[in-house]
């Protein structure tokens, strides 16, 4: 058995088997943090270090202090009846600037039995306020004698825990304590992760030594060194897996070859229906992809870009590129409108050419689907349009070279594969977004993926005009609405939605729509509503009367968020704005401003916002340009609300790395995993075999998806 086989059994203990824990405890680590192995508690991280060296002053204590300490006497200790038939226990705690009142509600009387008012405390917990008074609740309590001698350093760290945990006395501290035992049991047998060179060219510290010094920092520059080196790693092997998995994909996935250019569609459809310039931003990414395409490797690539940059007609274009060398092309979208919007564009640059376009949902009728099947089947179809109705088993492609996928993040992995599956050899695959993602983001989520970025808008598209209003102007802004709508437009209303089963939710919507009902009355007006709760039938045909003008108000929740074009609403409403975040506000704001007039965003809120409400409105204020407020959202709402699976199906779990801050990092050790790659594609070299087994450690299990995007 060799040395790496020991080391992994030994961080794969069972918690169970760890001192101190034992099967009960083990279940609730489980449970509650995810906790099951040795590994697992070792890298759970401590959240924060407090300096223990420093002490306040009593006096100096109020509500918004983090977690403190305090050193001094207890003068007094009572109990009191704080409800019915429950007690608290509050001791007067002082030193020589004041007093303050430290309170239990569980374990009384081993507190009662246990605290001497003749003995010094050092006591350390987080102040909060109630009955005007500033109280510490169940803080950790030492004597100051077995204070000094248990204090390693000055850091000491802060585990989260949960509620469940706590009321079962897993705290912080009991959780610091496990580590120790633990660390002393696996001392000098936790096996390096990174090899010896690599770790001497980057100056990152041993992985041992690091563990050590994130549960036990000697002080803070070590601890910093230990942060970066864990930080380091988990970035540098997710890149080095991506790349390497491109790597993989490129070599063993041959791609079918476009390279005719003569007598083509595409040139006709340029010279006869576009009668505008692409943008240098169009341009470029064509570019990228026209050299993908006759490179004989398969191509899979991310196409991202705001609202309105003209995905769509980058799009066909790659499609037209495979139907002029005798391949099909498919465009997939997550909604029958979306999949129709396409299709009625696409088919505005088609006009009058020598090409077969047909649209594939679950609405078209037997008849004309088998009519379909048919001619995908014997290639008469070039191009076909559609929603999941494509992925059928049924649909059977003559010769498919290119596939599209819209709004990627609405389909699951396993869909998208189908798609894969429907040649011989995989063809062409392009992801398309509308919600841009910021550049280390991007390369952290989908780095096994080409990226092209469209970061231009056509010209002359005029400016949303984005207003903030609180609810209590709302008569003025049924005032605008009234103007608007007798210019012949139409509105958006959109109010929150977290999801889609959530009655409070649909409580909102339903009272926000009376209001509007009132103020909006038919037969002058008609108003559209969409909601989670309706039948997609329902859904589709309430869209469709907004889309046809024959109802002029859309009330929505945010189904509307992906993709709806219509050029003649002018107005969107966000409900609660201050409940959304900044990419969903972006994403509904572009659903106006699509045709000639003046388009306008208001976003409604409460009175008063939190700072971070605040930022996300004035945000929207001052900022037009997706990819900016992409990065100032991640910043807000830091790095907990990813999505959760990158492209090729792992989970983004990220220990240390933070992506909102760690760009740098990111692109820093993008450029070495793609340098060590280069010089050794195998990752064969005896001094890369430590790189070759973790990141085959990385894949077990997921096999079966790393070939797919
Ligand atoms: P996206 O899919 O990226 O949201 P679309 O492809 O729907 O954007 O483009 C929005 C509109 O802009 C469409 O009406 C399209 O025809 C038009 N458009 C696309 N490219 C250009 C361009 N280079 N110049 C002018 N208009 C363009
Ligand atoms: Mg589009």
């Amino acid at each position: 058995m060799n040395r790496q086989f020991i080391i992994i059994l030994i961080l794969d203990n069972e918690l169970k088997y760890l001192p101190g824990v034992g099967p009960k405890r083990a279940e609730l680590f489980k449970t509650e943090l995810g906790i099951s192995s040795w590994g697992d508690l070792l890298f759970h991280f401590p959240y924060r270090y407090i300096d223990r060296s420093k002490f306040y002053k009593i006096n100096e204590l109020n509500k918004d202090l983090p977690y403190i300490q305090i050193k001094g006497k207890f003068t007094h200790i009572e109990t009191s009846n704080f409800s019915k038939n429950k007690k608290k226990l509050i001791g007067y705690f002082a030193d020589s600037t004041g007093v303050v009142e430290i309170i239990w509600f569980q374990g009384i009387n081993w507190i009662l039995n246990s605290i001497s008012r003749d003995k010094e405390y050092v006591i350390f917990g987080k102040p909060t306020i109630f009955g005007n008074r500033i109280n510490i609740v169940h803080p950790d309590i030492e004597e100051i004698t077995k204070w000094q001698t248990q204090l390693v350093s000055n850091l000491y760290p802060q585990y989260s825990t949960s509620e469940k945990l706590k009321t079962n006395y897993i705290n912080s501290k009991l959780i610091h304590k496990l580590c120790d035992t633990l660390l002393k049991q696996v001392k000098g047998k936790i096996h390096e992760t990174l090899p010896p060179w690599f770790r001497q060219k980057y100056n990152l510290m041993a992985l041992e030594e690091s563990l050590f010094e994130l549960h036990f920092p000697s002080d803070t520059k070590s601890l910093a060194k230990a942060q970066y080196r864990i930080k380091f790693e988990e970035l540098f092997y997710i890149q080095l897996n991506l790349l390497n998995l491109k790597l993989n994909r490129k070599q063993n996935t041959p791609g079918f070859v476009f390279d005719k250019n003569k007598d083509n569609i595409l040139k006709d459809c340029f010279h006869k229906n576009i009668n505008f310039k692409l943008t240098n931003a169009q341009t470029r990414v064509l570019r990228e992809i026209r050299k993908d395409l006759a490179s004989g490797k398969q191509m899979n690539r991310l196409l991202q870009g705001d609202v309105g940059s003209g995905k769509t007609l980058v799009a066909l274009l790659t499609m037209l590129m495979a139907v002029d060398n005798g391949y099909q092309a498919c465009i997939m979208a997550p909604t029958e409108i979306l999949a129709q919007q396409h299709l009625k564009s696409i088919s505005k640059f088609l006009k009058d050419l020598d090409i077969n376009v047909a649209l594939l949902t679950g609405s078209v009728k037997k008849k004309d689907r088998v009519k379909i099947h048919e001619d995908l089947e014997s290639g008469a179809l070039n191009i076909i349009i559609g929603t999941h109705a494509l992925i059928e088993d049924v649909v059977k492609f003559h010769n498919l070279g290119m596939v599209i996928i819209d709004e990627q993040h609405r389909f699951g992995v396993e869909q998208r594969a189908k798609l894969w599956a429907k040649n011989i050899n995989p063809p062409h695959v392009i992801v398309m977004t509308a919600t841009p993602i910021p550049r280390t983001l991007a390369m952290t989520l989908y780095g096994d993926l080409d990226i092209s970025v469209i970061d231009e808008l056509p010209p002359g598209r005029s400016k949303i005009i984005t207003r903030h209003f609180k609810d209590r102007d709302v008569l003025r802004v049924f005032g605008f609405i009234k103007k608007q709508i007798e210019e012949g437009r139409q509105i958006y209303v959109v109010f929150p939605l977290i999801s889609e089963s959530e009655n409070m939710d649909y409580k909102d919507l339903e009272d926000g729509l009376e209001g509007y009902s009132r103020a909006f009355p038919p037969p002058k007006y008609q108003i559209s509503v969409v909601h989670g709760r309706m039948k997609p039938a329902d859904k589709e045909f309430s869209m469709k009367m907004f889309v046809d003008k024959v109802t002029q108000i859309m009330i929505a929740t945010t189904v509307i968020e992906v993709g709806v074009d219509v050029p003649n609403a002018t107005v969107m409403i966000i409900q609660s704005a201050e409940r959304f975040g900044l990419s969903q506000l972006h994403q509904l704001r572009g659903r106006v401003g699509r045709g000639s007039s003046q388009s306008y965003c208001l976003l409604m809120t409460a009175d008063e916002l939190s700072e971070n409400a605040y930022s996300r409105i004035s945000t929207m204020l001052n900022s037009s340009d997706g990819f900016d407020i992409a990065e100032t959202d991640l910043r807000l709402r830091g790095p907990g609300s990813l999505e959760g699976k990158q492209q090729s199906g792992f989970t983004l779990d990220l220990k240390m790395a933070n992506l909102s801050q760690d760009g740098q990092l990111v692109q820093y050790v993008k450029d070495i995993a793609e340098e060590i790659l280069e010089d050794d594609p195998k990752l064969s070299k005896n001094e890369n075999t430590v790189f070759k087994l973790n990141i085959d450690k990385m894949n077990k299990g997921i096999k079966d998806l790393g070939e797919i995007s």
